[in-house]
């Protein structure tokens, strides 16, 4: 398929009459939302193969991620960096806590953990890092300054789904992980999200927030919300998860097509390839030296641009500099984060992306 212009993604679909035949069942049973048996489906294949004991699903993963805050009752302030999608700060903002900005280190721009500590505070309950572009955080790191100061810890997982540390699966850190199931994930329900969690008492906590608050049908025991996944949803996720070794391979492809043509160019610099890591090739960073490579990061966006390529700058701005919260508490400042915010390009990427287009966009890049 030749394509008349590059978007920065793609969603991965499964074949028309897989999906058809997946959901054929819901107009003989008419359950088509409420814990159904796509969702229970789904939620033993998720734990199979993200290989953690224990999953809720949510009608996405922004709403997960502020019903993971709620359901540990955090309070406070919660250290998190900026350098992150507007989810990550608002589903702190909207539980009404005050994130704490803490930057990144240069090298795979998650969480820089030597500068956690000096900003704890007495009102501090929890750090929230992010496995930005499916880099993992220092999770060990991390869980010791946990312990030490009595903190929870909840990962935005929501670019890692897959991978693994070493031997383990990367949703089994912290005491929550989160990962998102939108269109342009690695895996995808359309719309959804997921926790995942060591301690099984969790489940009916967020279960109680995801269904209104409620227990049964005449009994609300606590504050909740409207989050549930559908059938529809989990049966893209079903046939989604059948092929999703196979997708997360031709990523593969089109990433290490990108390595091999922009390793080494002056004043292009690649995000570091992580040691022990399993990848799920979810994101291509790339940041612009302007000095050395002659052309900005804007210039380059323009340039792809005009050769109908999309690229996406991809984070900016940082979110500790939207509008929303300029009056609302103090704000850190950041300053690596800023300067990769400022240089860095997300380019295409996705299972369906061929090696010639890799080469095509390249190609406009270098010249
Ligand atoms: C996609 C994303 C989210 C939000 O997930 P949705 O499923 O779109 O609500 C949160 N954090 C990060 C880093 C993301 O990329």
């Amino acid at each position: 398929m030749k394509r008349n212009s590059i978007p920065v993604v793609e969603p991965s679909m499964p074949p028309y009459e897989e999906y058809i035949n997946e959901i054929k069942n819901l107009w003989d049973n008419r359950w088509l939302t409420h814990t159904g048996p796509k969702h229970q489906a789904l939620e033993n294949g998720l734990c199979e193969f993200l290989g953690v004991d224990n999953i809720s699903l949510f009608a996405n993963g922004h709403l997960a991620l502020e019903i993971a805050i709620n359901g540990l009752q955090l309070t406070g302030e919660i250290i998190t960096t900026p350098f992150t999608f507007a989810s990550t700060t608002q589903a702190i903002v909207r539980n009404k806590l005050t994130p704490v900005f803490c930057d990144i280190n240069e090298n795979d721009y998650t969480i820089d953990v030597t500068k956690i500590e000096e900003l704890i505070t007495e009102n501090t309950s929890a750090i929230l890092p992010v496995h930005v572009y499916g880099n993992i955080c220092d999770v060990h790191k991390i869980e010791e300054i946990a312990n030490k100061y009595n903190l929870k810890v909840i990962y935005d997982a929501a670019h890692a789904f897959g991978i693994k540390l070493g031997n383990t699966p990367v949703g089994n850190f912290g005491d929550v992980s989160m990962f998102s199931f939108h269109a342009t994930k690695v895996f995808h329900t359309v719309e959804g999200g997921g926790l995942t969690y060591q301690d099984p008492k969790y489940k009916d906590i967020f279960a109680k927030i995801r269904q209104f608050g409620m227990e049964g049908q005449e009994s609300v025991p606590i504050v909740g919300t409207n989050a549930k996944m559908t059938e529809i949803h989990a049966a893209m996720g079903l046939c989604n998860l059948r092929h999703i070794t196979e997708e997360i391979a031709k990523r593969g492809l089109a990433m290490n097509r990108y390595r091999e043509l922009l390793t080494g160019v002056k004043g292009i610099r690649l995000c570091e390839v992580q040691e022990n890591v399993t990848p799920n090739y979810s994101y291509f960073p790339v940041l612009f030296n302007k000095d050395e490579f002659g052309k900005d990061r804007d210039e380059v966006a323009d340039l792809l641009a005009k050769n109908n390529i999309f690229a996406r700058k991809y984070f900016y701005p940082l979110t500790n500099g939207f509008s929303a919260y300029k009056d609302m508490f103090q704000i850190q400042e950041t300053h690596i984060a800023k300067k990769i915010a400022d240089n860095i390009l997300t380019l295409p990427l996705y299972s369906d992306l061929s090696l010639e287009e890799v080469e095509q966009i390249c190609k406009v890049i270098l010249e």
